[in-house]
């Protein structure tokens, strides 16, 4: 695999630990943030580049990758901040991979504006967390233009064990959210299955190992139970105002698709809820301890 002279934009929980990665792959990664110093601190720690102009990672970059919270962020980074430096400054040829968890729908619609400046945008979000991004581990949903697709997987194979190609533009932000939507559904029916068996009189600890050894277990039954929930850390590092983007984004799309989505709808109102009563910044799992506190409380009416 040939290195790269890679753009990282958004160095947060995710995208810090992935320029780690993209740096022992051999990369030559340039970082920046909008946060003051963020960049030169992610920097420093990863053997990596920082720069505060979208001018010089452009013109660093044959690849720029995005990692930010939501396809608002993206198109600010790539077309708006800084007077539009980033694509004003971007080399002939240079590919674009939107990383973050994003609106597929404004995903095309970027797609198109970038296909008119002659720049490819691939979306690649991911899951497997903030353990997925340090890992190297993560599961990659790509979509774009083939060509594009092709050219940009050697790098994505330093950040992720599992490349799917989910299809043409915007489909690997709609396989994102599509599957944090079933993600977020586990979350909100096991807390209240916990919160009705705790009512009753079981160990919620002894639960989640019947779940685990039964037919409910899941990915948040096996990492977010009792590893966050029960023991009170609350600290997965993927917060509540990104997950409940996520299920509004899967939302969204079934509406925009003309798809009956009962559940969906459900579970999107309890996410948002959660996030409008805790804030976005808090601990995804912080969820859990809302709906049981409110459980308990109905239950002592
Ligand atoms: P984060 O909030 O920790 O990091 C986002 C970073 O982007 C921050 O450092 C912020 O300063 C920076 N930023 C915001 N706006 C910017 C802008 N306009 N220009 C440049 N930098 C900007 O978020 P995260 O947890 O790293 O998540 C990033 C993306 O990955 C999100 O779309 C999220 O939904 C997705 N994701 C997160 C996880 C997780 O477990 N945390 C897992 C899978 C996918």
């Amino acid at each position: 695999m040939s290195a790269k002279r890679v753009g990282f934009i958004g160095l947060g929980n995710m995208g810090a630990p992935m320029v780690g990665n993209l740096v022992r792959g051999g990369h030559d990664v340039m970082g920046y943030d909008v946060a003051a110093g963020r960049a030169r601190e992610v920097a420093q720690a990863r053997a990596a580049r920082a720069t505060d102009s979208l001018a010089e990672l452009a013109r660093h970059a044959e690849i720029v990758i995005t990692m930010l919270p939501s396809g608002r962020e993206v198109r600010e980074a790539l077309v708006e901040a800084q007077s539009g430096a980033l694509v004003a400054n971007l080399k002939p040829g240079a590919i674009i991979i939107d990383m973050s968890s994003a609106d597929p729908v404004g995903t095309r619609v970027l797609h198109g504006e970038l296909a008119r400046r002659s720049i490819a945008l691939v979306d690649a979000p991911v899951s497997g967390g903030v353990p997925g991004a340090q890992d190297g581990t993560l599961a990659v949903m790509i979509g774009g233009d083939p060509v594009a697709v092709a050219a940009v997987k050697p790098v994505l194979a330093a950040l992720g064990k599992k490349l799917f190609e989910v299809g043409g533009p915007g489909c690997g932000h709609a396989m994102k959210a599509l599957n944090n939507f079933l993600a977020a559904t586990s979350s909100a029916a096991g807390a209240e299955a916990i919160a009705i068996g705790r009512q009753f009189g079981l160990d919620p600890a002894i639960m989640a190992d019947v779940i685990n050894a039964s037919t409910g277990r899941s990915f948040v039954s096996e990492n977010l139970i009792k590893q966050h929930v029960l023991s009170g850390a609350y600290a997965t590092g993927f917060a509540l105002g990104l997950l409940a983007k996520d299920v509004k984004i899967a939302a969204d799309l079934g509406e925009q698709i003309g798809v009956d989505a009962p559940v969906l709808q459900l579970v999107d109102g309890l996410w948002s809820e959660a996030r409008d009563a805790l804030g976005g910044a808090q601990d995804h799992s912080r969820a859990w301890e809302h709906w049981q506190n409110r459980a308990a409380r109905k239950a002592a009416e």
